[in-house]
């Protein structure tokens, strides 16, 4: 009998190492990157059989997101990220848009606090507008291979 580990380990093979795993950035988001997403996921895979399977390089926070969602496509899992990011930083992106100078006018912990909550919205921001270009950059993949 075929244990589940081994079964798993040979539908890994089935899946094509996309250019994305060439690179150290998130194919979703562009943070550091270095995991890699099953496309379908794995635990999914039997229910998609003619979908394409990629390895796609992840970080962390995105693989951890997606997990086993049954979301089979690239572009359903970079809407469901834009989602889930947009739910998890909706605080912190509508804080106000402090510049260096209001900064400085503060101190003590209200100055540490203010300047945390400036490069958390800065990130939040990036990550959630490469998603936004990735998106597009998708949508005009698969409008040009119609063409
Ligand atoms: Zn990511």
């Amino acid at each position: 009998m075929v244990s589940k580990t081994t079964r798993k380990s040979n539908l890994n093979f089935t899946y094509k190492k996309h250019e994305s795993l060439n690179e150290q950035i998130c194919f979703y988001c562009g943070h550091f990157g270095d995991v890699a997403d099953h496309v379908p996921p794995l635990a999914w895979i039997q229910f998609y059989p003619d979908y394409p399977r990629m390895l796609i390089r992840a970080c962390h926070q995105c693989n951890a997101h997606l997990g086993c969602k049954t979301l089979p496509t690239l572009i359903s899992r970079v809407d469901y990220l834009i989602k889930r990011y947009r739910k998890k930083y909706w605080k912190i992106l509508i804080s106000p848009d402090w510049d260096d100078e209001e900064i400085n006018e503060l101190k003590g912990s209200l100055k540490t606090y203010v300047s945390i909550s400036r490069i958390q919205h800065e990130v939040a921001h990036e990550r959630i507008e490469f998603l936004m270009e990735r998106k597009k950059q998708l949508l005009q993949d698969v409008n040009t291979s119609y063409d």
